[in-house]
């Protein structure tokens, strides 16, 4: 039995996780789940999956989940409040963290797993982008093993030979790497209709579905440029060994190179299931409830390259991984604030890029070496950027 903390439970990832977990009760235990503030979910969760634990960030929600957990009969150990997510992510109960909060939130819970040395199931690329190097060294000396969730980095490793050298591609008989993204939904729109793009427009993948921060990085490409950050430490990678492949079927999800000619990619359904299934399971393979690729409907096959001005936030992150470590921690910090006033309606589509390149253009590089000081690069860019949009809307 593989004993589970999922953190995220509520979200797109968290409840996939789950349905896959439904299908395999006798390989799984849930331990703990945990949300932001959704406690009715979290409260069914639990009772459905028989929890000992539920941790949710938001404490204002307390005094309405304690009266609904009594209300259900649900026997379940409820914490409020940031600190206890840290709590179910290292407890010695657990073997296995499924990091699936979305952005910089999930980086200390993520982390904390980590220094417990735990099977870190990596779904919040958020917060290898912001800490790389200390993410990786601590988890090599911890003994945690990072297994990624995010279908492109999956794809990457179940195509990496069984031998493959962190950190020396040419050691492990691979060229390159191919990285493929969708282009998001607005891959074919006139550049002209860009600034009135709405959210509901944005957040309308045309292959995935997912939450909507991630939904909108999907459709600015920040998305790639966070995993072409995020594959960099997961691989050892350097810049030049990654090339970014538009695929707009989202049947390839990702490709490695070998120096022979070969290129060896993985395929699937665009469903996250069959991801989580694999990190859940590896080495072995089990059942994730997605269907089989049916050749016989696929029609188009199609790749091409991704263009500057339609996707200028893809080149502010392949920018900040070529500048470092900060560079990519202020960026990131820079878009999470973007994309939320997006979503409020305070800013429009395009500003998304042009006051996250405000962020970077102004970012004295500096060297972060401890997680403290990665929180308060983050705070820093966080204050710019919220002060760039105050600044807009006088
Ligand atoms: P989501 O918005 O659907 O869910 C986010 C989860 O995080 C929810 O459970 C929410 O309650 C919790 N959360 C939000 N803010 C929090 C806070 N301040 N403190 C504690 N918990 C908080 O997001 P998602 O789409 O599931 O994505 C989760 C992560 O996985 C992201 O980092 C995303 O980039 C990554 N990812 C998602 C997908 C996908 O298909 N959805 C694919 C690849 C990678
Ligand atoms: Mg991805």
């Amino acid at each position: 039995m593989q004993t589970l903390t999922i953190l995220g439970a509520t979200g797109s990832i968290g409840k996939n996780t789950l349905d896959v977990v439904k299908r395999h009760t006798d390989k799984y235990q849930v331990y703990a789940l945990t949300a932001n503030s959704d406690y009715q979910t979290l409260l069914s969760q639990a009772k459905d999956f028989n929890a000992q634990h539920i941790v949710l960030a938001d404490v204002s929600v307390k005094d309405d989940a304690l009266a609904l957990a009594a209300s259900m009969k649900v026997t379940v150990k409820c914490h409020f409040g940031a600190d206890a997510l840290v709590y179910v992510s290292r407890h010695a109960e657990v073997d296995t963290v499924m990091a699936a909060i979305v952005g910089a939130a999930g980086l200390l819970p993520t982390f904390a797993a980590v220094e417990a040395g735990k099977r870190v199931l990596l779904a919040n690329k958020e917060a290898l982008v912001m800490s790389g190097e200390i993410f990786m060294s601590k988890a090599k000396q911890c003994g945690a093993t990072i297994l990624p969730i995010d279908s492109e980095h999956n794809a990457i490793f179940q195509c990496l030979p069984q031998r493959f050298e962190y950190g020396d591609l040419s050691a492990s008989g691979i060229s390159k790497i191919l990285l493929t993204g969708s282009g998001g939904p607005f891959l074919e729109t006139d550049l002209e209709l860009f600034s009135d793009i709405t959210p509901a427009q944005a957040c309308a993948h045309p292959n995935w579905d997912m939450g909507q921060k991630i939904s909108i990085d999907s459709a600015t490409m920040m998305n790639k440029g966070l995993e072409f950050i995020e594959a960099c430490w997961l691989f050892g990678l350097q810049n030049d060994d990654i090339e970014i492949v538009l695929h707009p079927q989202s049947t390839i999800h990702s490709m490695v190179q070998y120096t022979d000619g070969s290129v060896i990619a993985q395929m699937g359904l665009p469903d996250m299931r069959t991801p989580i299934a694999h990190a859940l399971a590896y080495p072995a393979r089990i059942q994730s409830g997605v269907s089989p690729l049916d050749f016989s409907q696929l029609r188009d096959f199609t790749f091409s390259t991704p263009c500057h001005k339609r996707y200028p936030n893809l080149y502010l992150a392949l920018r900040a991984a070529r500048m470092g470590q900060s560079a990519c921690t202020v960026l990131n910090a820079a878009n999470e604030v973007n994309v939320a006033a997006f979503l409020a309606g305070d800013i429009s589509f395009n500003d998304i890029a042009r006051f996250n390149a405000q962020v970077l253009d102004t970012h004295q590089l500096v060297k972060l070496t401890t997680i403290e000081e990665v929180i308060q690069c983050d705070n820093a860019a966080r204050e710019i950027a919220q002060s760039a949009i105050s600044e807009s809307l006088c």
